[in-house]
């Protein structure tokens, strides 16, 4: 397992260790194991012979199973929310904005919250439509729209807030926030 070639397509992003899910043996938990994206634990076991856990497998924790720990410790890096956020809203319409805001990303901007789901409650909830000071115009469309549903992420950077709107079938927009 190599990851090494992971890391040059966006220098300068901090890489977050992979996470897997735990699970246990169904008819003998002593071990806890790591759920791997295939239908399988790290170490080999289907899918269907364990109890998957709402919690992440921790390769030190006591009990852990040691190939599933192995295998875990040399998983390759991930990309961070940073990384995962920059190169959506790099497809954002060209704009001050954006590039201020990419400008963030790349040297670390605080991804304070990035939530996906219906998009009136999104908006309700999480959206604070009446701070926007800049990109208001750009999202009417999505505030008005017919439903859905849409990604929002928060970013704080020093003194600006951005709140990135990202509808399922469009491109992201960008406003900022007082
Ligand atoms: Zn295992």
């Amino acid at each position: 397992m190599s990851g090494l070639d992971d890391h040059d397509c966006s220098p300068g992003f901090v890489r977050v260790a992979a996470s897997f899910t735990a699970c246990r043996k169904t008819d003998s938990p002593a071990l806890e194991h790591a759920m791997a994206a295939a239908n399988e634990t790290l170490c080999g076991i289907p899918r269907d012979q364990v109890t998957v856990y709402r919690h992440l497998f921790f390769p030190r924790r006591r009990g852990a199973c040691g190939e599933c720990r192995e295998r875990a410790v040399g998983a390759p890096t991930e990309p961070g929310p940073q990384e995962r956020l920059y190169h959506r809203v790099k497809t954002a319409v060209p704009g001050c904005l954006r590039e201020e805001l990419l400008a963030a990303l790349r040297s670390g901007a605080d991804v304070r919250l990035w939530v996906n789901g219906p998009t009136e409650q999104v908006i309700r909830h999480y959206a604070q439509l009446d701070r926007i000071v800049e990109g208001a115009e750009a999202i009417e469309a999505v505030v008005r729209g017919d439903g859905g549903r849409l990604g929002l992420a928060r970013v704080v950077h020093g003194a600006r807030e951005f709140v990135v709107f990202l509808p399922e079938d469009g491109a992201p927009l960008v406003t900022a926030q007082r």
